[in-house]
């Protein structure tokens, strides 16, 4: 059976409801989910809730963003089997959605001042908790600035767009060393993102493991077979886990389908065991 390690709910940027979420699991015949907003884990308990009502297992998570290295793209760690209420998570997000505000605000002066007639408001009634770039896309989409979230982003909010502004992000020894402290399991996020080749990617994943990381995101929605491949060899040579998602995010990420991401996507559920045998033998819960 199938399941989807990494997905996102309107508790940061997805469309849908975390119980929508679960739903659409139920719905597309997934064994296990786990949902992993960005900076929070507010959805977490609504969609555990419709997991138990629905009996879709459903994986408490979240996902970071990372500082990485000079030369290195987006590092994102996906933490699986965070516990409730975990009180450094909550204040180390807490320091990056104070980032994210100063940040929106930011994007939305940089925006004005090239003529473009957004407002803060505007977007904050988009989002149902984290707001982030995708809400500014959505907003632009209906102003008819632009045509498409795509597009948004390619020309306004993107890492080369008009209206950029980087985000306060955690440094990885904090954040790891975070997830290790509350017995979360800790997943490098869609490695291709960090831009790098292969022998660069390794030396990287290999400093993340001595800070505690404990698995890599193989399959991903956005990997070649090739890419696929490449990654698991190397998770297997470094002693990793095997993790996969599809990174859903609802309609504004219309390509990608829960599970299944561009159409041909299939995590195991044999990977969900296997983390859980790891965690068993290190004591922790699953
Ligand atoms: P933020 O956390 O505010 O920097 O926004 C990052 C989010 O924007 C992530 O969920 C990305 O997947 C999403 N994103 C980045 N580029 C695009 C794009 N071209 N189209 C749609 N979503 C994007
Ligand atoms: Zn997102
Ligand atoms: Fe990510
Ligand atoms: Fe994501």
């Amino acid at each position: 059976m199938s399941i989807d390690l990494h997905t996102h709910s309107t508790a940061s940027d997805g469309t849908m409801s975390p119980t929508e979420l679960i739903e659409h699991a139920k719905e597309v015949g997934l064994k296990a989910i786990a949902l992993t907003d960005h900076d929070t884990f507010s959805g977490v308990e609504e969609a555990m809730a419709a997991g138990e009502r629905l009996g879709v297992e459903v994986i408490p998570g979240c996902e970071l963003s990372l500082e990485s290295p000079d030369g290195a793209g987006w590092m994102h760690v996906v933490a699986l089997w965070i516990p409730p209420n975990p009180k450094p998570l909550k204040e180390a997000f807490d320091w990056v959605i104070e980032g994210r505000k100063t940040r929106n605000h930011e994007i939305v002066e940089k925006l004005r001042t090239l003529g473009v007639n957004i407002t803060y408001e505007a977007v904050a009634a988009r989002a149902g908790g984290t707001i982030g770039r995708p809400h500014f896309a959505q907003e632009m989409v209906s102003l008819g600035v632009v045509s498409s979230v795509n597009e948004a982003f390619k020309v306004w909010l993107g890492d080369n767009g008009r209206a950029y502004v980087p985000k306060r992000k955690l440094m990885p020894e904090k954040a790891l060393g975070i997830l290790n402290e509350i017995g979360a399991t800790s997943i490098l996020a869609h490695p291709f993102a960090l831009g790098l080749n292969m022998a660069d990617t390794e030396k990287l994943v290999k400093d993340l493991q001595k800070l505690g990381l404990d698995g890599m995101e193989v399959i991903y929605s956005e990997h070649s077979d090739s890419d696929t491949k490449a990654y698991r060899e190397m998770a297997e040579r470094l002693g990793l886990l095997v993790s996969g998602g599809s990174d859903f995010h609802g309609a504004v990420k219309p390509k990608i389908s829960l599970g299944k991401g561009k159409g041909a996507l299939h995590i195991p559920d044999e990977l969900l065991e296997k983390m859980k045998e790891d965690r068993r033998a290190k004591g922790l819960p699953v």
